[in-house]
């Protein structure tokens, strides 16, 4: 056993938890070096699966299966990474004649002439305005990343702001589609394309065998388990309750 499945047992074990989060990281770790059809990620997923099956198992013999909720999720869904963009949008920002810098290689202090500094995280670009650019600027700007083979979409900060991205995400958002990324990564999940994730509710409060057909977001998870607690979700928690999931006890 891993050492989280480990420490998750001994929890069930020694302790009565109201609440019991588990991180397995290794399918995504291993799906970015491997990719997401490799031997690898089938054998992190079977790992995890053998987990969650002695997590269980703990609660069983504990008493307290009958009494337990399930929630497996995940946070981002994954695609293999065909095309590394990364020297295209190096070549695009150059195009726009408008100095810049990656914050990767230089965290500063930026040259006085520096006006966009540019960021790689999990295969898509985030572009920061380090300085105010003109309108034709960050016209230019747009289109040049937007012509980027590959990219799927450059979203400006009032659409970031739409989706409730953090400000400090960036200016600009290069987003890629499936198959290309900012990154030398064989598997990356930065863009859009990749928030399709699994979300599985089983045990106490949950009807069994209902599939849940209408969209739902991971942030409808914590108001749910307040909900399964009789409990109130404080005004800042995003997200609504699953309430067709749930038994009429639920
Ligand atoms: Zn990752």
């Amino acid at each position: 056993m891993t050492t989280s499945v480990l420490f998750a047992v001994n929890i069930i074990n020694s302790d009565d938890p109201d609440l019991l989060v588990v991180l397995f990281n290794t399918s995504d770790s291993v799906a970015h070096k491997y990719g997401t059809n490799s031997a690898q990620i089938k054998q992190a997923v079977e790992e995890i699966d053998d987990a969650i099956g002695s997590i269980k198992e703990a609660y069983r013999i504990k008493g307290n299966l009958d009494d337990t909720t399930f929630i497996i999720s995940s946070d981002h869904g994954m695609d293999d990474v065909s095309v590394n963009l990364t020297s295209a949008l190096v070549n695009a920002l150059q195009s726009t004649n408008i100095p810049f810098e990656n914050a990767a290689l230089d965290m500063g202090p930026f040259d006085s002439q520096t006006k966009i500094v540019y960021n790689l995280a999990s295969g898509a670009a985030q572009i920061y305005f380090r300085k105010p650019l003109t309108s034709i600027e960050q016209s230019t700007l747009i289109t040049a990343l937007s012509n980027i083979t590959g990219v799927a979409n450059v979203y400006d900060r009032a659409q970031l702001d739409q989706m409730n991205t953090p400000k400090n995400l960036g200016d600009l958002v290069v987003d890629c589609d499936v198959g290309y990324a900012f990154s030398t990564s064989a598997a990356e999940h930065g863009s859009y394309a990749q928030r399709h994730t699994i979300l599985f509710f089983s045990g106490r409060g949950i009807k069994s065998g209902f599939s849940y057909a209408p969209v739902c977001r991971t942030v409808d998870i914590v108001p749910t388990i307040y909900h399964l607690n009789g409990l109130i979700s404080p005004s800042t928690v995003d997200g609504n309750v699953l309430t067709s999931i749930l038994t009429a006890q639920g």
